[in-house]
């Protein structure tokens, strides 16, 4: 957790600092190392988020783009409660996954935040399984290079590419919410075809996403993770 409640307020970690979880209330203690995303976390045995990621930069990026007031809400439904990694202004959930997740987690999570959900999946892992096909000029394109590279050149944000997926994540086979994975340059709108070896989608600019769901844009372009790890 990025955030607990400190005085009322919704706080970041900060070395030496005592907290309680927005789900179950009880109190969470500030961890501030050198390595990790500085973060909220329960006494031992205490954790009460059965779906809980650890964070990383690439969930602080997008947490913090949608700001504290839209990241980590608390959703109830009967009586289960979870909490939504982003809560858009225009009430859309997006739930980002980072790690690989099991088919049954997929449905559980579908089923409970409901249709006005999607996901954000980072692509970090895999971007090299991933090749994508230009269906108009046969033009192969490689997925996202390194860091300093340029990602995929002369990309086209309006039309469709077929992808092929060497290594492919089955689990999301049947996903039911609307798919974009994080490339790093570019989103992917995987259109068809999720956790197959191959597909239909589109990519998606950051900036049209970010505005589109109300985030912001040049926090999303400013940020730096150290800024979090130190004092
Ligand atoms: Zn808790």
């Amino acid at each position: 957790m990025l955030w607990a409640i400190v005085n009322n307020n919704k706080e970041f970690a900060i070395p030496k600092l005592k907290g309680s979880c927005p789900m179950c209330e009880r109190e969470v203690f500030s961890k501030c190392g050198n390595i990790k995303i500085w973060h909220w976390a329960h006494h031992k045995g205490e954790s009460c988020e059965k779906w809980y990621e650890p964070d990383a930069d690439w969930h602080l990026h997008w947490k913090t783009t949608f700001g504290k007031e839209n990241s980590e809400i608390v959703i109830k439904n009967n009586d289960e409660k979870h909490l939504a990694d982003i809560y858009t202004k225009t009430d859309v959930i997006i739930e980002l996954q980072s790690n690989s997740l099991k088919h049954e987690e997929i449905e559980e999570k579908e089923n409970f935040f409901g249709e006005r959900m999607i996901w954000l999946i980072n692509g970090a892992d895999f971007k090299d399984h991933f090749t994508f096909f230009d269906f108009e000029s046969y033009e192969q394109y490689y997925g996202w290079l390194d860091i300093g590279e340029q990602g995929i050149q002369n990309v086209s944000m309006n039309k469709d590419y077929s992808f092929d997926w060497k290594y492919f994540r089955s689990s999301w086979i049947g996903v039911k919410r609307p798919v974009f994975i994080d490339f790093k340059h570019h989103l992917f709108w995987v259109k068809k075809g999720m956790g197959n070896s191959n597909g239909i989608g589109r990519f998606i600019s950051k900036e049209k996403f970010i505005k589109k769901y109300q985030g912001d844009y040049n926090t999303y372009l400013n940020f730096k993770s150290d800024f979090y790890k130190q004092e």
